[in-house]
C-alpha cells in the first residue's frame, strides 16, 4: 500500500453529490471517531460553483463521521490508486444526527417504519447511466455490440462492484446512445441506500480508469433517452417472510403494501421536489418516455409512477419472494437518502391513515381523454421543478417530515437551481448537469 493512499470520507448532500474530505490511511483510525469538520453552509452548495442563501452563513460546522460498515477499498487497475472510501453521517458536536443530514433522515424514517409496522424495508435500485467519449459512437439499442464496445470498462466495473459486495445482478445495454444499466439486488434498510451511492461511485471510477466519463444525469441532452433510477421496495416480517405480497390482494398487494402505495400516490406531487429535484428532471418525467407522467399505480405499467412488479414464479408459495413495488419518479440528481426517506415517510403515512388501495391503471393515461382522466382521478405529475416545489411548500404533511431549517435550506437551494435554469438554454443546462452527475 502506498503511503500516499487516501481514505475519502464521503457524504451525499442535499443535491445528491458525494462530497468528500480525504485522510491518509495511517490517520484514519485516529480520525474516525469524531470524523472531519464541514461548514454547515456547505450543505447549501448548488451542483455548480455557487452557494444558495442559507440559514448558517459562516458559522459552525458538523462532523462528517464515517460508518465503518460502509468502508470499501477497491483496486481496479493495478496502475491506478485504489478507490478507498467510507460513507458518513453528518453529526452535531455532541454526536447526535444533524437536522440536515441526509443519511440520518433516511435512518429515522426506516426506524419509524419498523417500529410502527414491525417490518423491515428492503431496497434495490436500477442505475441507468450513459458513457460518453467521442469514439464510442452509435450502436443499436440493447445490442451485444453496444456492450462489447465497452468490454474493458464493463469488466473493470463488474469486478469492482462484486468486490465491493454491492449485490450486482445485471449489467446491460439500454435504449439510449451510450446508455447502460446496472441492477443490484435488495438490501435491508440503510445498506440498500448506501449501495446506490457506492454503486454510482464505482461506476464513475471504472469509467475514469477506462478513459471514459459516466453520467447518471436524468437527461444527457433535451432529446436524449432519460436515465432513471427506479427504486424497488419490498417488506419482510420478523421471520423474513415477504410482507408486501398477498395472492388475494388487488395486484397481489398486501394490505400494508396497498396503503403504502396509496400514501406515496397521495403525496407524489410534493415528493417530486425531493425525488426529481433538478430543473432537468422534468425533461425526463413525462408521458411516453417510460419514465412516468401521471400519478398512477399499475401492475407492470412502465408509464406508472408506482409500478407493481410481480414475480416470474408460477408457484404461489414462491411468488412473494421477488414481488416488489417500483417507484419510477426518481432520478440521480436526488440524494438517495432523501428520496427514499421521503418515500418511506409518505408510505408510512398511508399506512397510518389506513388509506384504501389505489385504483390500478393499465395503459397510458396520456392516451385517455381529459374527461376520462378526471373521472378516474388521474393527475399529471408536476411539469417543472418550480411546480414541484410549490406542491412541496403547500403539503404540510410532507414539509412536517423535515425540520423548518431543513425545509428553508432545501427550498432556497432548489429555487436557486430553478433560477439558474431559467437564465439558460436547456441544452446548456443538460451539459452542466451531465458534468456533475
Ligand atoms: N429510461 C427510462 C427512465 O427514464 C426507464 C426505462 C426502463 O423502464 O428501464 O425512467
Ligand atoms: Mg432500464
Amino acid at each position: 500500500m502506498s503511503a500516499g493512499e487516501l481514505i475519502f470520507l464521503v457524504w451525499n448532500d442535499l443535491v445528491g453529490i458525494s462530497r468528500t474530505r480525504g485522510v491518509p490511511v495511517a490517520e484514519y483510525e485516529r480520525r474516525k471517531q469524531h470524523g472531519l469538520g464541514w461548514a454547515l453552509a456547505g450543505q447549501s452548495m448548488t451542483p455548480f460553483e455557487d452557494l444558495a442563501d442559507n440559514p448558517w452563513g459562516p458559522m459552525d460546522e458538523v462532523r462528517q463521521t464515517p460508518d465503518d460498515e460502509t468502508r470499501r477499498r477497491l483496486v481496479l487497475r493495478p496502475d491506478f490508486p485504489p478507490l478507498h472510501l467510507a460513507l458518513c453521517d453528518s453529526l452535531n458536536l455532541d454526536g447526535s444526527p444533524w437536522e440536515c443530514c441526509t443519511r440520518s433522515f433516511l435512518g429515522s424514517a426506516l426506524a419509524d417504519f419498523k417500529a410502527e409496522t414491525g417490518l423491515d424495508l428492503h431496497i434495490a435500485y436500477e442505475n441507468e447511466f450513459a458513457l460518453f467519449a467521442e469514439e464510442l459512437g452509435w450502436a443499436a439499442p440493447f445490442s451485444l455490440d453496444a456492450v462489447r464496445r465497452i468490454a474493458p470498462f464493463a469488466d473493470l466495473c463488474v469486478a469492482a462492484l462484486i468486490d465491493a459486495g454491492l449485490g450486482l445482478e445485471t449489467f446491460e445495454p439500454e435504449y439510449g446512445v451510450g446508455q447502460f444499466e446496472i441492477t443490484c439486488g435488495p438490501a435491508a434498510g440503510l445498506a440498500g441506500a448506501d449501495r446506490v451511492v457506492l454503486t454510482r461511485e464505482v461506476v464513475r471510477e471504472a469509467a475514469r480508469q477506462s478513459g471514459l466519463r459516466a453520467t447518471f444525469t436524468p437527461k444527457p441532452a433535451p432529446d436524449a433517452v432519460g436515465n432513471g433510477c427506479h427504486l424497488h421496495l419490498s417488506f419482510r416480517d420478523a421471520e423474513g417472510r415477504p410482507a408486501a405480497f398477498d395472492a388475494e390482494g388487488p395486484g397481489e398487494l398486501s394490505e400494508v403494501a396497498a396503503r403504502f402505495c396509496a400514501g406515496v400516490q397521495r403525496h407524489v406531487a410534493a415528493l417530486c421536489a425531493v425525488t426529481a429535484p433538478s430543473p432537468i428532471s422534468y425533461l425526463r418525467l413525462g408521458p411516453h418516455h417510460w419514465s412516468c407522467g401521471y400519478d398512477i399505480v399499475g401492475v407492470q405499467n412502465r408509464e406508472a409512477a408506482v409500478r407493481i412488479c410481480p414475480s416470474p414464479a408460477a408457484d404461489p408459495a414462491e411468488r412473494g419472494e421477488a414481488f416488489n413495488i417500483e417507484i419510477r419518479f426518481t432520478d440521480a440528481t436526488a440524494s438517495p437518502y432523501l428520496a427514499i426517506g421521503a418515500i418511506v415517510r409518505a408510505g408510512l403515512q398511508g399506512i397510518r391513515d389506513g388509506l384504501p388501495c389505489p385504483t390500478l391503471v393499465d395503459g397510458e393515461p396520456d392516451d385517455m381523454s381529459e374527461d376520462e382522466r378526471k373521472e378516474r382521478g388521474i393527475n399529471r405529475l408536476p411539469t417543472s421543478l418550480e411546480e414541484a416545489l410549490d406542491a412541496f411548500g403547500k403539503d404540510e404533511r410532507v414539509t412536517g417530515w423535515f425540520t423548518p431549517t431543513m425545509v428553508q435550506a432545501y427550498t432556497a437551494l432548489k429555487r436557486h437551481e430553478v433560477r439558474l435554469y431559467a437564465e439558460s438554454r436547456p441544452q446548456h443546462m443538460c451539459q452542466r448537469y451531465m458534468q456533475v452527475y
